[in-house]
């Protein structure tokens, strides 16, 4: 049998370009179909956009430290269409280069969307036509999910529509605990706007170590962030006075603009998937074993469609993967364990390996490192924020498990910090290097005595 093309990619975001450059690099002659613009989740609407953003709201704090060290700042002024123009243009040249670089390596774009047709066949929603392929890639991504039982629900934005506000909310609420919700309460707190944070929980940022929660919730406060914890939505009217939202505990929150930012589900509605035979989970994520291949031996996938670690470096790592294994003649799987991660609220959180709890269930004797400080910078400045260095050791082999920073460029070291804890570094490997100094980041090597000894028959409990 031949077919149109050896590998059709569904979905032109962070997997699929990386998988479709690479197949045709290895001399694969291959198609991508995009729905919307190239470049995906990561360029158009998330991490690209959100960390411009992230850099303008810190400019707040850039004038108000000066005083300390003796520069008189002018009036300030922001301007929310300045920087959604720069911000766009920006993102407009990223495009560029990606579908440059796709077409540099002869991979065939295809502006439609495409749809699954059976085990080698995807049908373009565009003219209709079937194509054919010996390899299909499913990289569609993932999409904001909203409540749909929530009254009023009409009313709300998603990070989707978040960078496109013709002008800046005066006031804004923000439904959620996680990195979407914190990020942009905090980045909106830092450009004048008041916000409050409503999370259903009892502490923001499930899944990270717990003193990090804490101590992020904290300086969020610190910043004029409400956070509301334990409540949710009951509804939202839209009055002459703007937006009005009611929560389950009782309380009235007036708003311009309600984002919700509560989780985001893999893109695998309407795509032919079922019909073709493959096994989606209960969240619908694409069922895929370590080499991304799915239940039909012909279609894979790589990326948020497959649930496993939701960030843009491991869904280009799996594309890679994918791309090799498939079209290189090199097997390539992606580990899961250990990706270092950031969250960039301000101070932000950068984290790699177990936390606390995790290290606690495994049962065995541990250290625990911790320091707290005010980062030298705001000595002159006289900001009230601290800065939270952790690390947790395995008290036997003394191999550092986690290690968990909140302070700034905290997502800077933890990159580097991942290197070493990836090669099996141990505490001992820490205190031999020498440190940097003066930086933030030399705590990481002075940790000398452990805070708390955590004693193996405690440690499941
Ligand atoms: P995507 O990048 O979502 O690409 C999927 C593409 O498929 C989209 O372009 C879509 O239009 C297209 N598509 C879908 N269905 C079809 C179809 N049927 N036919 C044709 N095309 C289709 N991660 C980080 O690592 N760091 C961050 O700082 C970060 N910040 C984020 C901020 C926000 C607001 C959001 C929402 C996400 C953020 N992420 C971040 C997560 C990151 O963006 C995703 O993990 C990453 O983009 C996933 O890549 P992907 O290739 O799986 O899918
Ligand atoms: P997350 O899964 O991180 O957080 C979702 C939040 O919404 C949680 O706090 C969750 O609460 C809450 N929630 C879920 N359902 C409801 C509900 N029905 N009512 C009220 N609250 C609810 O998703 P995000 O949307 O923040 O981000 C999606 C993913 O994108 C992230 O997990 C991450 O992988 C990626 N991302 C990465 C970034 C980075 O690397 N810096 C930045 C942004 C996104 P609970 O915890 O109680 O379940």
């Amino acid at each position: 049998m031949t077919y149109d093309y050896d590998l059709f990619v569904i979905g032109a975001g962070s997997g699929g370009v990386r998988a479709a450059r690479v197949a045709a690099n290895h001399g694969a002659r291959v198609a991508i179909a995009e729905e919307d613009r190239i470049g995906g989740t990561c360029v158009i609407r998330g991490c690209v956009p959100k960390k411009l953003m992230v850099y303008a709201s810190r400019f707040a704090d850039d004038f108000a430290d000066a005083a300390g060290y003796g520069w008189t700042v002018g009036a300030t002024r922001f301007d929310w269409p300045t920087l959604i123009a720069n911000k766009d243009r920006e993102i407009a040249r990223l495009e560029g280069l990606y579908r440059a670089n796709l077409e540099k390596a002869g991979v065939r774009i295809l502006a439609t969307r495409a749809v699954v047709e059976g085990s080698n066949a995807v049908r373009l929603a565009g003219d209709g036509r079937v194509v054919t392929a010996r390899v299909i890639l499913v990289a569609t991504g993932g999409w904001p999910t909203t409540d749909e039982r929530l009254p009023g629900r009409e009313h709300v934005i998603t990070s989707n529509e978040v960078f496109h506000l013709k002008e800046q909310p005066r006031r804004l609420v923000v439904a959620g605990g996680g990195y979407i919700a914190v990020e942009f309460a905090c980045l909106f707190a830092g450009l004048g706007t008041e916000t409050t944070l409503v999370y259903r929980g009892e502490e923001i940022l499930r899944g990270f170590d717990r003193e990090v929660r804490g101590h992020v919730r904290h300086e969020l406060e610190k910043r004029g962030v409400t956070v509301r914890l334990g409540d949710v939505f009951a509804r939202i009217d839209r009055g002459p006075a703007g937006l009005s939202i009611a929560t389950r505990s009782g309380a009235t929150l007036a708003a311009d603009q309600v984002l919700m930012a509560i989780g985001r589900a893999p893109n695998t509605r309407n795509l032919g998937l079922e019909a073709a035979g493959v096994v989606l989970d209960d969240k619908g994520a694409i069922v895929v074993d370590e080499e991304s291949r799915s239940s039909v031996s012909s279609i894979y996938a790589v990326g948020d469609v497959t649930n496993r670690v939701n960030l843009t470096p491991v869904a280009i790592r799996e594309g890679h993967a994918f791309a090799d294994t498939v079209f290189g003649g090199r097997r390539v799987t992606v580990d899961h364990r250990m990706v270092p991660t950031a969250v960039f609220t301000t101070p932000e959180v950068g984290t790699v390996g177990l936390i606390e709890d995790e290290v606690a269930a495994l049962g065995r004797a541990y250290d625990v490192y911790r320091s707290t400080f005010r980062p030298m910078r705001h000595t002159l400045s006289g900001r009230d924020e601290r800065m939270l260095m952790k690390l947790l050791v395995d008290a036997e082999t003394d191999r550092v498990l986690g290690c968990h920073i909140v302070g700034p460029d905290a997502g800077e070291m933890v990159q580097l910090v991942g290197i070493a804890m990836g090669m099996g570094a141990t505490k001992a490997d820490f205190d031999r290097t020498m440190a940097v100094h003066p930086t933030a980041a030399e705590e990481l090597v002075t940790m000398r005595s452990p805070t708390a000894r955590i004693p193996a028959r405690n440690a499941a409990s």
